[in-house]
């Protein structure tokens, strides 16, 4: 049920048969979407999938075509956006210039009529929060990116919302800046247990910082999934090819017995393990493997295994690891991510153009229908 014993709602937010069009632009369509207490979930997606959309639409700044938006369990679909109890970060800080920091951050506070020595000290409280005490009487032209945008999320935070809204908001910081406000964010919303949406398109920041990401595809979500989940085991190929790299075979099914799945291309053939994909015998398909499950040897490996040989062209040493680009005899270039060992020691004494063989295990080949 969606309610749990005490009568207290499961789900912070919760979105059902959401439709939004834009004239004649569908925008968002059937989507259905719960978000559990203290969660950060991340919506990551192309230009244009709906990912702004979605977050208007749950702060109230914009109104569905048709469907239902529910908070804390509250149904707030016709409510507008002030009466939410929600909290706004943006990528543009929209700070108020000729306000100092502390009065940015009180803004709110002062405009609900809180008495000044209340608003006085949950300022300093927003602003221990994300470590800017020392800079209460400072302007914002004063304050570094970062700065400026812990005074976002600051003054979004004393306002106590039951849920986070955050767009893009490291999108104009440097990747130094950017990791660790990144962190930093994780942890307060750890600390505070807010149920956070975190809207980006950047897949390594959505890695980093989720418990669960929705990857979104024109309007809809393809697949909603921790990070782990969505990169080893993707469900579509758009997820797979959205999430990290890949090298990618097209085949066809030869047969299915005991949920071992036997692959053929010309001379060119594999199989997959441990789960029925369901394809029939004849069927076309995509068998994927993600750079860090392969490995490569100089020679034929032996036992039976999928393998394949190839021709490197191209290596790029990262220090821990070595990134291989390899043209494979099967016509496919594959990436394999090769960790750098005693083990490996021989790669390092290969070069562009000679032979290797790539090999990588039944049970860590993903198949999708071509
Ligand atoms: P981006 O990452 O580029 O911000 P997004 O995933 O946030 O993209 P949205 O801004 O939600 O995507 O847009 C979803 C779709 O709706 C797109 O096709 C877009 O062109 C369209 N759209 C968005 N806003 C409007 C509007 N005000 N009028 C008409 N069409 C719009």
């Amino acid at each position: 049920g969606r309610y749990d014993v005490d009568g207290v709602a499961q789900y912070d937010i919760e979105l059902r048969n959401l439709f939004k069009s834009y004239g004649s632009v569908t925008a968002l369509e059937a989507l259905d979407l719960t978000v559990p207490r203290g969660e950060l979930l991340t919506l990551l997606g192309p230009s244009g999938c709906g990912k702004t959309t979605l977050l208007r639409l749950i702060a109230g700044l914009l109104k569905p075509s048709s469907g239902m938006v529910r908070i804390a369990g509250k149904n707030v679909t016709d409510m507008p956006a002030h009466r939410r109890n929600i909290g706004l970060v943006f990528q543009s800080y929209a700070l108020f210039p000729h306000q100092t920091v502390a009065q940015n951050v009180g803004y709110g506070l002062r405009m609900r009529g809180v008495a000044r020595n209340v608003v006085a000290q949950k300022v300093a409280e927003a602003l221990a929060l994300v470590r800017l005490e020392r800079f209460a009487e400072r302007y914002p032209s004063q304050l570094s990116g970062g700065q400026q945008q812990r005074v976002a999320l600051a003054r979004a935070l004393i306002l106590e919302p039951s849920v986070l809204l955050l767009d893009e908001p490291f999108a104009a910081l440097d990747k130094a800046l950017r990791e660790e406000m990144q962190l930093e964010v994780r942890e307060l919303q750890r600390n505070l247990g807010i149920t956070t949406i975190f809207v980006t398109h950047d897949q390594e920041e959505a890695l980093t910082i989720s418990d669960r990401i929705a990857v979104m595809n024109a309007g809809r979500i393809e697949q909603i999934a921790s990070p782990r989940t969505l990169y080893e085991e993707p469900e579509t190929e758009f997820v797979l090819k959205f999430i990290g790299q890949s090298s990618i075979f097209p085949m066809q099914v030869e047969e299915v017995t005991d949920g071992v799945t036997a692959l053929r291309n010309g001379a060119f053939t594999a199989e997959t393990s441990g789960r029925d994909h369901g394809f029939l015998a004849g069927s076309k398909v995509n068998a994927a493997v993600r750079p860090g499950k392969m490995i490569l040897s100089s020679e034929r490996p032996s036992e039976a295994c999928n393998c394949v040989e190839g021709k490197i062209v191209g290596a790029i040493y990262l220090g821990t690891i070595t990134h291989y680009h390899i043209d494979t005899s099967a016509g496919t270039r594959a990436v394999v991510h090769s960790q750098n060992t005693e083990e490996t020691a021989f790669l390092e004494r290969l070069s562009t153009g000679d032979r290797v063989w790539v090999q990588w295990s039944p049970k860590n080949t993903l198949l999708f229908p071509a």
